[in-house]
């Protein structure tokens, strides 16, 4: 594998290549040719060729910190966002009822349903019923928690910080 200067990686059990050298965020990254990138991004290019527009970086194995190629996939932004549903339900368990939104949740929820996630999904992921989300996606609820600026394609999830 190509590696760049300075990369460092341990192997885990799962066989992660968990990157050891740069963990200053959620996701290692670097620069290269003065753009920051994320090594996982840089690893799968190496091998597999440039990531079309539009596409970001998946890890099939959750851990963000992992730049094992074989463990990394392409996918939609929309796919990226279901993913984090189907994480977060499963994170948070039984927690049943009607929940109570904090300006956070809503955040997350109008992120969601920037990228087209279904209102069923958030719904189910936020523990709230279906028009809650559709209250807020009409803005009758929650106007005053704006709506995040939907990022140009070209720029990958991982910019968020
Ligand atoms: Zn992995």
């Amino acid at each position: 594998m190509a590696t760049k200067k300075g990369i460092d990686f341990v192997v885990t059990k799962t066989g992660c290549f968990e990157c050891i050298s740069h963990i200053s965020g959620r996701y290692p990254r670097f620069r290269v040719n003065g753009q920051k990138k994320t090594i996982s991004r840089h690893v799968y290019e190496e091998m597999f060729g440039i990531i079309p527009n539009g596409l970001v970086i998946r890890h099939k194995c959750d851990n963000t910190k992992c730049i094992n190629p074989e463990h990394l996939e392409t996918g939609t932004m929309k796919e990226n966002m279901q993913d984090m549903v189907v994480r977060n339900r499963s994170a948070k368990g039984s927690r049943s009822g009607k929940a109570v939104l904090s300006e956070h949740d809503v955040k997350v929820i109008k992120t969601m349903l920037l990228y087209g996630v279904p209102n069923k999904d958030i719904a189910i992921c936020m523990s709230v019923g279906e028009t809650t989300i559709l209250q807020i996606k009409k803005n009758e609820t929650w106007t005053h928690v704006p709506w995040p600026k939907k990022r140009k394609k070209r720029k990958s999830i991982y910019e968020v910080s």
